[in-house]
């Protein structure tokens, strides 16, 4: 049955009726007969996007088959797919994604919808993955679109909000399966941060603003490439399997300490086995120019006092440039500056304000899934391709049955 709540447990869906559909023609009766209806995934956005006062749907008794397509290198998925998932299944035929987050528990759709992305400078976000979606619009209409046909409207449906349709199935490119490293170094200093970004297939630095040194950096590398120096950019090996909250047992985490392993049990830093059901924290993240990493940190150094005390863990990866019209890494290789909070909003929520307008001189981008609270003006004037988003929203939803509150304000009619 759908969820009442997301999985951070701070947002109660407002839905008058919770739907899950189990075939294509049910869901689309209830789109053509519904007035207001949003999509939700596996719920661990942080926000009221995927909120509704009317119907929510869950796709998740939808039927239908992962298809792999070897010559045109892609895979076919049902919406509700979850990465961790179509990972076991790609790798067991062979072949790979090249990228995910950091959680494999999150759905397909729901995570292409708000531009999730994971770590590597050269790797775009999971929605830059997309080579084709499948939608029920507004009116009830089936449509594909896809690179080949129709490459820019593609750009602008991938990074959704949700605003377009139900996505039912979704294309992904695919690679050949490869194996990785994970190593934790501990210990970076902030004039290392720019080579330690660039030095592996996918880097996350760690850092809780206690100190303006960067408590640790984990890589994820080529299981084939030479593992890091002893003394590595200044750095020193963990010994042991760290989690990225500092003290907590890395038992749920993927392996570390240099164990060659397949893409999926290394690229996420939590194992697919382990099943969070909620979580006691809250997230806010904004990408920023990659250029501008060193001025950021130094920008947000006179809040640290106000960071810490609020603060589970701070997260820089970053994610190469897109053309994905609502992508927060949209035209730029970026920075994503990630803050996991306590899960207390009034505590946490003076502190997100304070963190934005320190921000607000590099122009940043929040993920469209947490919490953030940036004048909608700003956001929009950081994409290029707004206006044709909002064109493109009232073309496949001409009644405005997918509209949401925080649709209403970020992205209005
Ligand atoms: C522990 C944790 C770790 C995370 N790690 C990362 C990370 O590494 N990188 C990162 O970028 N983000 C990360 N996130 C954020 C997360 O990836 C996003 O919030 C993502 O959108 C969640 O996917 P979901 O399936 O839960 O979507 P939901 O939260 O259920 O939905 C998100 C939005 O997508 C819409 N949607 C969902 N399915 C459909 C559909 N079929 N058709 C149309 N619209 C749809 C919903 O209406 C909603 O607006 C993390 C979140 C958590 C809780």
């Amino acid at each position: 049955m759908a969820p009442r709540r997301n999985w951070a447990g701070n947002v109660h869906y407002a839905a008058r009726r919770f739907h899950e559909p189990a075939s294509l023609d049910e869901l689309r009766r209830l789109v053509a007969d519904s007035d207001r209806l949003r999509v939700v995934g596996t719920g661990h956005s942080f926000n009221r996007l995927g909120d509704t006062t009317g119907d929510l749907v869950s796709l998740a008794a939808l039927p239908g088959a992962v298809e792999l397509d070897p010559d045109a290198a892609t895979v076919t998925v049902p919406a509700a797919t979850r990465y961790g998932d179509l990972a076991t299944h790609l790798h067991e035929r062979g072949y790979a994604l090249a990228n995910l987050a950091s959680l494999p528990h999150i759905s397909v759709a729901g995570a292409v919808a708000t531009g999730t992305h994971g770590s590597g400078e050269r790797l775009g976000s999971l929605a830059a993955a997309v080579a084709g979606l499948e939608l029920v619009t507004g009116e009830g209409d089936l449509v594909t679109i896809d690179r080949e046909s129709d490459p820019d409207t593609l750009s602008g449906a991938v990074v959704s909000l949700g605003a377009l349709g139900v996505v039912t199935r979704v294309t992904l490119d695919v690679v050949p399966t490869f194996a990785l490293r994970q190593y934790v170094r501990l210990g970076l200093s902030r004039a290392a941060l720019d080579a330690a970004l660039g030095s592996a297939y996918s880097v996350s630095v760690f850092t809780d603003w206690r100190t303006p040194a960067l408590r640790e950096v984990w890589l994820k590398q080529r299981a084939e490439d030479p593992p890091p120096e002893a003394d590595w950019l200044g750095t020193t090996a963990a010994d042991h399997p760290r989690h990225p909250v500092a003290g907590l047992s890395a038992e749920h985490c993927t392996p570390q300490l240099g164990a060659a392993g397949p893409w999926h049990e290394r690229l996420p830093h939590f194992r697919l086995g382990f099943t969070p059901s909620s979580g006691e924290e809250l997230q806010s993240e904004y990408l920023v120019p990659r250029t501008a990493a060193a001025d950021v940190l130094a920008a947000l150094d006179p809040v640290a006092h106000l960071i810490a005390p609020v603060l589970q863990v701070c997260e820089l990866r970053t994610v190469a440039a897109d053309r994905l019209w609502l992508s927060p890494s949209q035209g730029r290789d970026s920075l994503a500056v990630h803050f996991t909070w306590i899960a207390d909003a009034a505590r946490v929520r003076p502190v997100v304000a304070a963190v934005e307008e320190r921000l607000a001189p590099f122009a940043p981008r929040p993920h469209w899934g947490k919490v953030f609270d940036v004048p909608p003006a700003a956001v929009a004037a950081t994409y290029p391709r707004y206006a044709d988003f909002r064109a493109l929203a009232a073309r496949l939803d001409p009644a405005g049955v997918f509209r949401t509150d925080l649709l209403d304000r970020y992205v209005p009619r």
